[in-house]
C-alpha cells in the first residue's frame, strides 16, 4: 500500500515539475542553442555577444550557461563570484543590464578549481532544475550556451524544451573539420532542432593598424559546408584582438566596440535572429554551394496532388521526379510515379531506391524529415503549392522561397 502511495506521490511530483517547466518555458518566445563541434572556436564569446546584441535592440533576453566544466559566461561579463538571488521558491538570474539576465552553472559551483566529477544523469538533473527553477519572467529570447560537442547538456536541453527554435553552430576556418560540424547538424536533425545557421568565427584578421581584414587562413569553408548540408549560413566574424581584450576584462564587445568591423559582422549574424518575429522557424532560401552545383546531376522529388505540389506531404497522389543538371541549370528528364502505400518508413526507402537526393515539399512532419535526413535526402519544407516544374526551376536558380512548415505533425 505504502509502495503505491509512494508511486502516486512520485508521479504527482513528476507531473508538477513538468508543468512548472512548460509554464516557465512558455513565457519565453524564442529559445536558441549555441553549439560547436570543438572547444576554443569562440562559441561562448559569440553566444554572449548575440545575447547582448539582441538586448541592445530592445529585446528582453536571457543568457544561460550550461557548462559544468568550464563556465566562461561569468568571466565574459565580469560576473565572477556573483550569486543569483532567490525568492524562496525560484532562483532569480543576475540582471546584467536592462534587458539582459544571466544564469550560469558557474554561479552555483562552490569553487571553480574544485574538481567535481559530474556524471550524465547528475548533469541532466541539474539542467532540469535550472530550466524549471530559474525565474526569467517574460523573455523575447533565451540564448543557451553549451560545452563543446553534442554531449549530455545539449541533449538534455533539447529534450526538455520541446519548442526549441533552433541552434546556431559556431566553427572556425581552421577547425573546419567537416565531420565535427556535420555531427552537430545531424545531432540537431535527430532531435528535431532546426539549424538556424552556421557562423564562421575567427575568419580573417582585422589589421590593428589599417583595420582591413587579412585572410590568414583560408576562409569560406563554413559557407561551403552549410551549402552542402542544406542549412543557412549566418556569416563570418573576423579575428579582432579587441575581442580578446574585451572578453578578458568582462566587457561585452559589441557594446564597447560597436563601430568596429567585427561588431558589424556580429550585427549581420544577429539579423536573421532579430527577424524571427513570432515565427518558429526563419524563412530560408536554399543556398547551393559552388561545390554542390558542380556535383551535377540531382534527382528531385515533389509530392503532387491535382497537378501542383501537395501541401501535405503524406496526402499526395503521386511524385513528380526530375533529373536535373544543376551545373547547366537544365531539367534532363522527368517521370511521374504513383505514391506507394502509406506505411511508416516506406517513403524514404522508396525514394532512396529511385535515386532521389532532394525533396521539395510543402508541409512535412518532423519525424519524416528526420528519416529523410538520416537517409541522406535533403528536404526543403515550406515550398508553395505551385507547378512542380516551376519549383524545380526556382530551385536550380537558387530562388526557391521557403515559408513555414504548414503541416508540422
Ligand atoms: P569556446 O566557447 O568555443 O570554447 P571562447 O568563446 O571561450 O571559445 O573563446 C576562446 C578564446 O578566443 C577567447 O580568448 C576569446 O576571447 C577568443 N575569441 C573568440 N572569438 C574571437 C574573435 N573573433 N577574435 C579574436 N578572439 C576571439
Amino acid at each position: 500500500m505504502s509502495e503505491e502511495k509512494d508511486k502516486a506521490a512520485e508521479s504527482l511530483k513528476a507531473f508538477t515539475e513538468s508543468k512548472e517547466l512548460s509554464d516557465r518555458m512558455g513565457k519565453i518566445k524564442h529559445k536558441i542553442m549555441v553549439l560547436s563541434g570543438k572547444g576554443g572556436v569562440g562559441k561562448s564569446t559569440v553566444a554572449a555577444n548575440i545575447a547582448v546584441s539582441l538586448a541592445m535592440e530592445g529585446n528582453k533576453v536571457g543568457l544561460l550557461d550550461t557548462d559544468f566544466h568550464g563556465p566562461s559566461i561569468p568571466t565574459l561579463l565580469n560576473l565572477e563570484g556573483r550569486q543569483p538571488g532567490s525568492d524562496g521558491k525560484t532562483i532569480l538570474p543576475i540582471e546584467f543590464s536592462e534587458g539582459l539576465k544571466v544564469m550560469s552553472i558557474g554561479f552555483l559551483l562552490p569553487n571553480k578549481d574544485d574538481a567535481i566529477i559530474w556524471r550524465g544523469p547528475m548533469k541532466t538533473k541539474v539542467i532540469k532544475q535550472l530550466l524549471t527553477e530559474v525565474n526569467w519572467g517574460e523573455l523575447d529570447y533565451l540564448i543557451i550556451d553549451f560545452p563543446p560537442g553534442t554531449g549530455d547538456e545539449p541533449l538534455s536541453v533539447a529534450q526538455l524544451i520541446p519548442g526549441m527554435d533552433g541552434a546556431v553552430i559556431i566553427t572556425t576556418p581552421q577547425n573546419l573539420s567537416l565531420n565535427d560540424v556535420k555531427k552537430c547538424i545531424n545531432f540537431c536533425r535527430q532531435l528535431s532542432v532546426p539549424v538556424l545557421g552556421v557562423v564562421e568565427n575567427m575568419s580573417g584578421l582585422v589589421c590593428p593598424n589599417c583595420k582591413t581584414i587579412i585572410n590568414v587562413f583560408k576562409t569560406g569553408g563554413g559557407k561551403k559546408m552549410a551549402g552542402e548540408m542544406g542549412v543557412p549560413f549566418l556569416g563570418t566574424i573576423p579575428i579582432d584582438p579587441q575581442i580578446v581584450e574585451a572578453s578578458d576584462s568582462g566587457k561585452p564587445f559589441v557594446y564597447h566596440y560597436g563601430k568596429t568591423e567585427a561588431a558589424k559582422a556580429f550585427a549581420g549574424v544577429v539579423q536573421p535572429l532579430l527577424q524571427m518575429g513570432d515565427k518558429t522557424k526563419p524563412e530560408t532560401k536554399i543556398v547551393l554551394s559552388k561545390e554542390e552545383e558542380k556535383k551535377g546531376m540531382h534527382k528531385i522529388a515533389i509530392p503532387v496532388v491535382e497537378g501542383h505540389l501537395s501541401a501535405h506531404f503524406g496526402h499526395c497522389d503521386e511524385f513528380a521526379i526530375f533529373d536535373v543538371d544543376l551545373e547547366n541549370k537544365k531539367i534532363v528528364g522527368q517521370e511521374k510515379a504513383p505514391s506507394p502505400p502509406h506505411e511508416p518508413g516506406l517513403l524514404p526507402r522508396w525514394l532512396g531506391e529511385k535515386g532521389v537526393n532532394v525533396i521539395i515539399a510543402g508541409g512535412m512532419g518532423t519525424r519524416a524529415q528526420q528519416l529523410f535526413a538520416e537517409s541522406g535526402i535533403t528536404v526543403s519544407v515550406g515550398a508553395p503549392a505551385d507547378d512542380p516544374e516551376k519549383l524545380v526551376i526556382s530551385y536550380m536558380d537558387n530562388a526557391l522561397e521557403l515559408g513555414s512548415n504548414i503541416c508540422d505533425h
